[in-house]
């Protein structure tokens, strides 16, 4: 008679502890939460809207020379470094929007020649430093201060007016290029191939389909 309340009391425990660690509703949330740490970590994105719609010209990689160029005139000549984002039609150059493409400080910006206006940032790629150029940009509109963090989609600031300094007589376009290593690169031309693995494909980096 008194081994049944003693079973029956065994058998509450057991269950108790049985219980305790089968916890399926805290796996799943804490598997919920690293594969949403995972997305957070997929830190890049397009620096403008439609971006996959606004490579028509220059793309990552192109030899361009005053002959062949899809922009004419051309003063270039060389391997292009970076991708070029064109205006969609109706567009005007200060009612677009550049935005961060990736996580980091923003290191640079300024005045170039062969761009107008010129800011950079210093994110990471795979775990290796990297800085990422956004070139022909109105700079008064760069008010993002120096060594300030930028997170992916912040505003940079706006492309700049074709033809103009804010251009440097370009036609209005984001020149976007992601070059190896933490130090400021401006080349947007390169005359070897062995040159351009200094850079990365930006086109690759942000999965853009053209
Ligand atoms: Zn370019």
């Amino acid at each position: 008679m008194r081994l049944r309340p003693t079973l029956f009391g065994l058998c509450l425990i057991l269950t108790a502890c049985g219980s305790v660690p089968t916890t399926p509703a805290t796996q799943h949330s804490s598997a919920g939460s690293q594969s949403s740490q995972i997305a957070k970590q997929k830190t890049w994105v397009a620096p403008i809207d439609r971006a996959d719609e606004r490579v028509t010209k220059k793309p990552f990689g192109i030899f361009i020379t005053p002959q062949n160029s899809p922009v004419q005139p051309e003063k270039f000549k060389g391997y292009h470094t970076g991708t070029d984002f064109e205006l969609l039609p109706g567009e005007t150059p200060h009612a677009v929007t550049v935005r961060a493409a990736c996580a980091g400080k923003l290191i640079y910006k300024q005045t170039v020649s062969g761009y107008g206006g010129v800011a950079i940032q210093r994110c990471t790629l795979n775990g290796s430093p990297v800085t990422v150029l956004y070139g022909h940009l109105s700079l008064t509109s760069v008010d993002t201060p120096l060594n300030q963090d930028l997170k992916p989609d912040d505003r940079i600031g706006v492309l700049g007016t074709g033809f103009s300094s804010e251009t440097d007589g370009e036609r209005p376009h984001l020149h976007f290029a992601i070059h190896h290593g933490a130090q400021v690169e401006l080349k947007g031309y390169v005359q070897t191939k062995e040159e351009l693995d200094g850079w990365v494909d930006a086109e690759t980096v942000l999965g853009l389909s053209l």
